[in-house]
């Protein structure tokens, strides 16, 4: 087929010219004399995208489910009670991964639509007299239902409460992309990966840990070996890892945090909230529903869009890249092909955001949808050009 397919999927995101630059150059070496003149300034300029100053980043060869398992096994103990939440097929995946490492998991089930639960948290919170609970847990923007939950809410609560609990926060499919404070909102460890909004392929799990964090590390009793956040320490503060490094994604990374300082971060967040609004636009204008139930709920990463009864929207998928070489996302688990989804981060500018708009009309309608033609397209259109 001649062109190239559009991809619109939350990852892995359009990997933008700079970066691939970086990436098309010879091997390094990662025990050279001045590694680390290239890799301490990384770790610092890392810092700012998580907005930390106490804490440090890690970066491990792996992904953002490396990144989790890092997190959990570096912090906590065997038979630990943690609270978790589960809205979506990746909060769900956090839950199961904790249970398999023999944690104590305190489980709410919540709506596929909505976020994260506060009321149930503070209720939970303020029955654990004993302050039995190591962990809380939240999935910032859970890339399932296009949801975002409210992390700094969580804080508060645990702050009002005087409650000692770590913030464990999935922060895969927002940071570099929506507003995150790491220090501001007490999180702990902040999980993402290489491959949303930092831009990159997949192959890295990037973790932000808090002074607090590094504390419990060394009173936490589950086992970890390639994840072990001490012999990472050990290598990173003399600018090196405790084994060979990816150093090509270490270059990629470097110019992905370049590019996104340059912007400035407020920048950035705005650029998605602006793209995601005009997505939103059109979902409007095409008379359908987001899985998320209301506005605060609205991640600007991701959407997931209802098709109306009697329809398919994985089959709105299937058709798009089919037809029209257009990848789009299908709806998982509780909302399988009730939804379809449309990833809006990373490397994206105006005239790219509409190009999912484009296919997706075209693809409903094709599949006898009462679409009209132009319609969200439209809509999006208007918005981005008036603001
Ligand atoms: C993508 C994603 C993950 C999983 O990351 P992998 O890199 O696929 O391991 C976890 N959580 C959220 C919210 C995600 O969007």
């Amino acid at each position: 087929m001649a062109g190239r397919n559009s991809l619109y999927i939350p990852g892995p995101t359009n990997v933008p010219q700079r970066i691939r630059n970086a990436f098309a150059i010879e091997q390094q070496d990662m025990r050279a004399v001045d590694f680390p003149e290239f890799t301490q300034p990384l770790f610092e300029d890392l810092k700012k995208i998580f907005k930390t100053e106490e804490g440090r980043v890690f970066v491990f060869p792996a992904s953002g489910t490396g990144g989790w398992e890092a997190a959990i096994t570096n912090m906590l103990s065997e038979g630990d009670q943690v609270l978790m939440s589960h809205y979506g097929q990746f909060s769900w995946l956090w839950v199961q991964m904790c249970k398999r490492f023999g944690l104590n998991v305190i489980e709410e089930e919540v709506d596929w639509g909505d976020g994260v639960p506060l009321k149930r948290y503070a209720e939970i919170l303020e029955a654990d007299k004993g302050k039995k609970i190591q962990g809380v847990f939240v999935t910032h923007s859970e890339t399932a239902t296009g949801v975002k939950s409210d992390v700094a809410a969580v804080r508060k609560i645990l702050d009002e409460l005087d409650h000692p609990a770590l913030l464990f926060v999935d922060a895969v499919s927002s940071l570099a992309s929506m507003d995150f404070r790491m220090d501001e909102w007490g999180v702990d460890a902040c999980v993402s990966g290489s491959q949303k909004g930092f831009m990159l392929p997949a192959g890295l799990g990037i973790v932000g840990i808090s002074q607090k964090g590094l504390e419990a590390e060394r009173r936490s009793t589950l086992h970890r070996s390639f994840f072990s956040f001490e012999d990472m320490i050990a290598s990173n503060d003399t600018g090196y890892f405790p084994y060979t490094p990816n150093t090509l994604y270490l270059k990629g990374l470097r110019e992905s945090v370049d590019m996104l300082l340059e912007e400035g971060l407020e920048n950035v967040y705005a650029r998605h909230r602006r793209l995601a609004n005009a997505v939103r636009e059109a979902v409007k204008a095409w008379g359908l529903s987001l899985v998320a139930k209301h506005e605060d709920l609205y991640s600007d990463t991701v959407s997931a869009i209802r098709v109306p009864e009697g329809f398919d929207g994985n089959e709105v998928v299937r058709h798009c890249y089919k037809h029209y070489d257009l990848s789009l996302s299908v709806s998982l688990g509780k909302i399988a092909g009730k939804a379809f989804r449309i990833g809006h981060l990373g490397d994206l500018n105006e005239l790219m955001v509409l190009t999912p708009l484009i296919g997706a009309e075209m693809a409903m309608k094709d599949l006898g949808m009462d679409i009209e033609l132009g319609s969200g397209v439209a809509a999006a259109q208007e918005y981005l050009r008036q603001k």
